[in-house]
């Protein structure tokens, strides 16, 4: 496809096109093209075998062309959009390397975890499998996630598993799901075989994620398989999903600073070589210039931790904290949340925080405050901290 002023290459990721919009960039999806306005903070779908001047014709009605005025810009709390699969780019799967998981089935996560929302497929699943003799009544299955009894066929609204006291109703005394027992693992919720992966779609890759702040057993279960060599079952549990999130191929890495995919990968590629302190690499990755230690103060300073002693860590702490760090921006919030400056200062003040709360500086103790603080919301992990400022200081000062 190729016209005056506008090459679409034929590669997954349309790297050169010219006639768009400074910042806007496009890629090619299943059902066309995908492109991406970070000013407005939108996505737009052209369709597949568009004629140059009805493609061209399409960029100027909607403001994508070059010769369009910059629309205001708006702010948004995330620059991550749900898509359906067929807008999925590519969909091979890109491990962090080294990462391993294995369950060991401490039964935890069905115990403080919430339950939901399951898929509709899910839902349908459980109701169909032959319950009789287990003394299960179906009807009693899902919740609203106020814990309400819920008719999930008629219900508008996300699905839950009920919650007994003692956690997830599947769960035996023996910590393995009845579900599993009975029917096998497929027959599990999605997010149950799913858990702690996660999905992200991204202009090159859908990577895969893991939720290691919120596995209680991270220490024994980030020892197990390599995730690499689980690569069949997370595709089968990829083709499942409807929709899942996507990082544009254009990214704001400050208020005033875009970045491309591509320059982002090269970062995280670079963050994730690195061994020692993770932190103080993700502070130097988006503030270059600055002196060694001086920025990772102030940025404390204005996070209200300074005079407060945070705990002195033994070597397996230090490297188990290293672990979730890898995990919580691999998996989460650097994809999640605002900007990837805001990301590695929650990821800075995650950490002191937890030094702070941690008992002692054993694994467990540190395993147990990151759990909570991932369970936290961002806003009550903000609570008194001006995170756009501590956001903007790390790439500013
Ligand atoms: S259905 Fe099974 S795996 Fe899922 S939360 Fe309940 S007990 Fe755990």
């Amino acid at each position: 496809m190729k016209q005056p002023g506008l090459q679409v290459q034929d590669a997954g990721v349309i790297q050169e096109m010219t006639g768009l919009r400074e910042g806007v960039r496009a890629m090619r999806v299943p059902r066309g093209l995908l492109f991406h306005d970070p000013i407005r903070w939108r996505l737009f779908s052209a369709p597949a075998g568009l004629a140059p001047e009805k493609l061209r014709a399409f960029l100027r009605q909607n403001g994508l062309d070059d010769a369009a005025p910059e629309p205001a810009r708006k702010p948004r709390l995330r620059q991550l959009f749900w898509v359906p699969m067929d807008q999925v780019p590519e969909r091979g799967l890109r491990t962090r390397p080294g990462a391993r998981f294995a369950c060991v089935c401490c039964g935890k996560s069905c115990r403080t975890l919430q339950l939901g929302p399951v898929l509709p497929a899910d839902v349908e699943r459980l109701l169909e499998l032959d319950w009789s003799g287990s003394g299960r009544d179906t009807g009693t299955f899902f919740v609203d996630e106020y814990d309400q009894p819920i008719d999930p066929r008629e219900t508008t609204l996300p699905i839950f598993l009920r919650r007994t006291s003692t956690g997830c109703e599947f769960l035996q005394d023996d910590n393995l799901c009845n579900v599993h027992a009975r029917f096998g693992m497929a027959a599990k919720p999605l997010m149950c075989r799913m858990f702690p992966h996660t999905f992200r779609a991204t202009p090159t890759a859908v990577s895969v994620g893991m939720r290691l702040g919120e596995c209680a057993s991270a220490p024994a279960t980030s020892l197990g398989l390599p995730v690499i060599e689980q690569h069949p079952e997370l595709e089968q549990m990829l083709a499942e999903h409807d929709a899942i999130g996507l990082v544009p191929p254009s990214i704001w890495a400050t208020p005033d600073r875009l970045i491309s995919w591509e320059e982002y990968e090269a970062i995280e590629t670079a963050l994730f070589a690195r061994s020692g302190d993770f932190v103080t690499a993700v502070f130097h990755a988006f503030n270059p210039g600055a002196q060694p230690g001086t920025g990772l103060e102030r940025i404390l300073e204005r996070a209200t931790l300074a005079g407060r002693q945070a705990q002195t860590l033994e070597p397996a702490a230090l490297e188990l904290e290293d672990r979730f760090c890898r995990g919580v921006v691999f998996g989460k919030d650097l994809f999640l949340h605002q900007d990837l400056a805001q990301a590695a200062a929650l990821l800075v003040i995650k950490r002191e925080l937890g030094r702070i709360e941690a008992a002692d500086g054993t694994p467990a103790a540190l395993n147990a405050v990151w759990k909570k603080a991932a369970e936290r919301s961002l806003r009550a992990m903000c609570h008194d901290v001006d995170v756009r400022a501590v956001a903007a200081a790390i790439v500013a000062s």
